[in-house]
C-alpha cells in the first residue's frame, strides 16, 4: 500500500483539462467527472465523481484529492500556473433583491414552524440570520448571506420544502461567499461547516463563530477570505461524521492560511443540524482533533494500523475514541 499523501503540503497539484474524459454529469455551469488523479494522489479510486469543472471559469477541482484543473489551451505548465492564479480574482460584486419575492420568515407561519420544529432554531436565530420565506415557484426558505444597507443581499441559498429532488439552490453566476460572517464578532474561534443549516446550529456553541462554504469544496476565493479573517485564531472543520478524507482535505487547505486548525469528529452520519444540542456540545468537548504536523501523522498511522479503509461506523467509532483519549485537553479524566 502506498503511504498516505503527506498533509499540510502547500502547493496544489495542477493538471490539464485535456486529461479529463467524459463527464458523469453536466450542469449549466459545472461538469462533474470521476477524478482520474485520485488514485495517484490519494491511493483511492474516485468512483463517485468528485471532480467539478466550471465551464465558464474554465477551472475545476476535486474535493477528494484537491487537484486543480485548468483549461490548458496548449500552454506549458508554468503559464498554466499564472493563468490559474490570475483567474482567482473576485468578480464584480453581485446584488440580489429579496423584498419583491420573499417575506421575513417570522411573518410566515409554515416557514417559522419548519425552522423552529424541524430545524430546531429559536425565533431569535431566525431573526439574527434574516431568514425569509417564499411560495413561488414553490414553498422555500431563503437564507441570505449578508443584508446590504439597501436591503438587498450579496448571495442567498434557497431550501425547498416540498421538493423531492433538488432541495437547495443558489445563484450560479456569483462566487460563493463565506456564510455567517456576522457570527464572528467577539470570537477568535470559528467552525467551518459544509451547509448553512449546519453552521447556524454550530453558532449556538458558546465562544465560537460559525461559517459555511456552501459545500465541501472550499474555493480559492473562500480560502483567501478565511486567510483575511485575522481576528480568528482557530478554525475547526465540522463535516458529517465519517467523512474523514473530506475533513482532512479541508483542514489541510485551511492550514495554508490560518494560524490554528482543528477538526470535529461528529457521531457517524450525523451533522450539526441533526444532533440534539447536548450531544453537539459533548462532541465539541470530547472529539476535537488539533491539526498539526504531529497529530496528523499520528492519526494517519492509527488509521493505517487499524486498517481503516472504508469509514464504516465501527471504524469511525474507534477513531473517535482514539481522538477523545489522546487529544482531549478539556477532559483530563479520559487522557492516557
Ligand atoms: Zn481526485
Amino acid at each position: 500500500m502506498d503511504s498516505p499523501k503527506p498533509l499540510l503540503s502547500v502547493k496544489k497539484e495542477i493538471r490539464k483539462f485535456s486529461e479529463l474524459r467524459d463527464p458523469v454529469a453536466k450542469g449549466r455551469v459545472e461538469y462533474r467527472y470521476r477524478c482520474p488523479f485520485c488514485v495517484e494522489l490519494t491511493g483511492k479510486e474516485d468512483r463517485s465523481g468528485s471532480l467539478y469543472f466550471n465551464v465558464r471559469k474554465r477551472v475545476g477541482s476535486c474535493w477528494k484529492c484537491r487537484v486543480v484543473i485548468v483549461d490548458d489551451y496548449n500552454l506549458d505548465i508554468e503559464s498554466l500556473h499564472e493563468l490559474y492564479y490570475a483567474k482567482q480574482k473576485a468578480r464584480a460584486a453581485a446584488e440580489y433583491d429579496l423584498a419583491s419575492w420573499s417575506a421575513p420568515a417570522e411573518e410566515v407561519p409554515w416557514a417559522l414552524d419548519y425552522l423552529q420544529r424541524k430545524r430546531g432554531f429559536s425565533l431569535e436565530t431566525v431573526r439574527r440570520y434574516a431568514m425569509r420565506a417564499a411560495t413561488s415557484p414553490q414553498r422555500c426558505v431563503v437564507l441570505p448571506d449578508r443584508i446590504l444597507p439597501n436591503g438587498r443581499t450579496n448571495f442567498f441559498q434557497v431550501r425547498y420544502l416540498d421538493a423531492d429532488k433538488i432541495k437547495y439552490s443558489n445563484p450560479t453566476e456569483a462566487d460563493k461567499p463565506l456564510y455567517g460572517q456576522h457570527t464572528l464578532a467577539g470570537h477568535d474561534r470559528a467552525f467551518i461547516c459544509e451547509g448553512c443549516f449546519s453552521s447556524i446550529s454550530m453558532s449556538t456553541q458558546p465562544g465560537w463563530g460559525s461559517l459555511a462554504t456552501y459545500g465541501k469544496a472550499v474555493s480559492p476565493l473562500q480560502q483567501a477570505a478565511i486567510g483575511r479573517l485575522r481576528a480568528v485564531r482557530e478554525f475547526c472543520v465540522v463535516y458529517d461524521g465519517g467523512e474523514l478524507h473530506a475533513i482532512l482535505s479541508t483542514a489541510e487547505l485551511l492550514a495554508d492560511v490560518a494560524p490554528k486548525v482543528s477538526v470535529l469528529l461528529l457521531p457517524y452520519k450525523e451533522d450539526p443540524n441533526s444532533l440534539p444540542a447536548d450531544s453537539l456540545a459533548a462532541s465539541v468537548r470530547h472529539y476535537r482533533l488539533p491539526v498539526n504536523s504531529l497529530s496528523l501523522p499520528a492519526v494517519m498511522s492509527y488509521v493505517k494500523r487499524h486498517r481503516i479503509r472504508d469509514m464504516h461506523q465501527p471504524s469511525w467509532d474507534k477513531l473517535r475514541q482514539y481522538v477523545q483519549s489522546v487529544y482531549n485537553p478539556d477532559d483530563p479524566g479520559s487522557a492516557g
